[in-house]
């Protein structure tokens, strides 16, 4: 399914019925990429007034099973959901404030895909989590990547310019160093 195509479509192209929330979920998920479930219900009630978070998880499970959405599960994180769904696309998370961005597979492949071994399994998926500092955690904690150290700060700012600022419960562990 096209995830560009208007949320109307998407859903009767699942089978599922038009409604309200799933409307608005969608659109949440989309203008807040990688966000976790408050996130996404406190999103959906500024769109609707009043829904429960509970019909908010109901609506997100059931997008995800009908995969318009897809959910990732960062060790540690609340799930997050993202519209992007079926390119097998990895993630960078910060270890610090949670914060989250793609990271494509390989241009056009998905090399990550072929394993080695796959032991006769049929593998359609796989789950890929790059762990590190995000730009601006490097700079409040004065600490940068050692790869990244021979790098100026601008540019390794720039390198990851699609971070989103979603808030993570972490958000506010203080920093070792
Ligand atoms: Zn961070
Ligand atoms: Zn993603
Ligand atoms: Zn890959």
């Amino acid at each position: 399914m096209n995830a560009s195509a208007p949320p109307e479509v998407q859903l009767r192209s699942a089978s599922l019925r038009v409604t309200r929330p799933r409307l608005a979920v969608l659109d949440a998920v989309r203008g807040t990429p990688h966000a976790d479930a408050d996130t996404i219900a406190r999103e959906v009630r500024a769109r609707l007034g009043s829904v429960s978070t509970q019909a908010v998880y109901n609506v997100l499970a059931a997008l995800t099973e009908a995969n318009l959405l897809r959910r990732i599960e960062p060790a540690g994180s609340p799930a997050r959901y993202e519209t992007r769904v079926g390119d097998n696309h990895h993630h960078v998370v910060c270890r610090v404030c949670g914060a989250m961005a793609d990271v494509d597979c390989a241009v056009d492949e998905t090399p990550c895909l072929e394993a080695d071994d796959p032991h006769g399994f049929v593998i359609d998926e796989a789950e890929v989590t790059y762990w590190g500092l995000c730009p601006r955690c490097q700079k409040r904690s004065g600490r940068s990547v050692s790869s990244m150290s021979s790098m100026s700060s601008m540019s390794s700012m720039s390198s990851v310019s699609s971070v989103s600022d979603t808030t993570s419960p972490q958000g506010e562990k203080s920093h070792e160093q």
